[in-house]
């Protein structure tokens, strides 16, 4: 895969992150009960799980239809939008294990939120503006730009390897959000989103991803294009940096702008983020002749799964469970089904 490709669908995974939907189903449920005990089996036989296999209906955006798929087949086309080519083996595994993990959770049939984009009933689509990033591994292989057929080898195998396994806290799926880079420092949840804390999406120190393109970043914002993408209750100065302040007033657990205020105007840290189109709320800043020029850290949300990060933890010899365990504390991996 070249490097452009790698970096467009690290350019999906942040949309992924990005995306409203996740916001809406942190916020909503407090997660469906699963243990092994009373996982759902291949007996009664539901829409979602025939022959003992799930069954996702996934909303197609690009051909406007649902299809019905196995839940293995729908993830392997997940890794391939989410996952470099370049990842190790335990992070392909881990990115496995946790996107079946999101994907059970939204499945209608076990009691979740499914997707509302579809004009049927879907469970997710493959819009990675609404729910999960995914890419047809057999239409892929022919357009060639989605890595090669060894990589979709590794893929199916770190998602066969995984079978049945998920991510539980305390008895029940987690609500698995996950990220392309944190910058040294994930988020917590509630930094975020709304429903309350999650001890297992707490902020943690992550030594792994600094190798990421997106550790850190820098970005010049002319004066010009700062005053056209603020609200205009913000007071800013006509043409140069001369009267601009900025102050942090609040920040986030994961060390990163909940509230910034702009010459005395307060505005979200994430509001921030949208209009400037910023890798993250993560950023510290000077003022230049030219415009406000922003140091930036990490790329995404920051919550969960730390994706450069679980590479670099592989790199460094930890497992896909270890790798899980140690981005989503006090969580398990656990098999549901066999
Ligand atoms: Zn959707
Ligand atoms: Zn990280």
């Amino acid at each position: 895969m070249t490097r452009k490709t790698t970096l467009l669908i690290m350019a999906i995974v942040v949309l992924v992150i990005f995306l409203p939907a996740v916001v809406v189903s942190i916020g909503g449920r407090s997660g469906l009960p699963f243990q092994s005990a009373n996982a759902p089996s291949a007996q009664g036989e539901s829409e979602s799980e025939k022959g003992g296999r799930w069954q996702v209906r996934l909303y197609r955006a690009d051909q406007g239809e649902i299809t019905v798929m196995d839940l293995d087949e729908y993830l392997v086309g997940v890794l391939l939008a989410e996952m470099p080519s370049s990842f190790e083996t335990e992070a392909l595994k881990a990115q496995a294990v946790i996107a079946r993990t999101y994907t059970l959770h939204q499945l209608r049939s076990l009691g979740g939120d499914g997707c509302d984009k579809a004009p049927g009933k879907a469970d997710i689509c493959s819009e990675s503006t609404h729910c999960q990033a995914w890419l047809d591994p057999g239409s892929a292989a022919g357009q060639g730009g989605s890595g090669s057929e060894a990589f979709r080898d590794r893929i199916r195998k770190a998602v066969f390897d995984t079978r049945g396994e998920v991510v539980v806290y305390q008895g029940r799926l987690i609500e698995a959000v996950y990220h392309s880079t944190c910058g040294g420092k994930t988020e917590a949840s509630h930094a975020l989103w709304s429903g309350g804390v999650r001890p297992y999406l707490k902020s943690i120190n992550c030594p792994y991803c600094q190798h990421s393109p997106h550790y850190r970043g820098e970005i010049l914002i002319p004066f010009t294009r700062l005053a056209a993408a603020l609200p205009q209750d913000v007071a800013l100065p006509a043409a140069s940096g001369d009267e601009l302040v900025l102050e942090v007033a609040s920040e986030t657990p994961g060390g990163r702008v909940k509230t910034l205020s702009i010459n005395g105007t307060l505005i979200e840290g994430k509001e921030l983020r949208r209009l400037l189109e910023l890798p993250s709320t993560a950023f510290t800043w000077e003022y230049r002749e030219e415009g406000l020029f922003l140091i930036t850290r990490g790329r995404g949300h920051g919550v969960g799964l730390c994706q450069y990060g679980a590479d670099g933890a592989a790199r460094a010899g930890k497992s896909y469970r270890q790798i899980i365990e140690f981005y989503y504390p006090g969580t398990e991996v656990t098999k549901i089904m066999p």
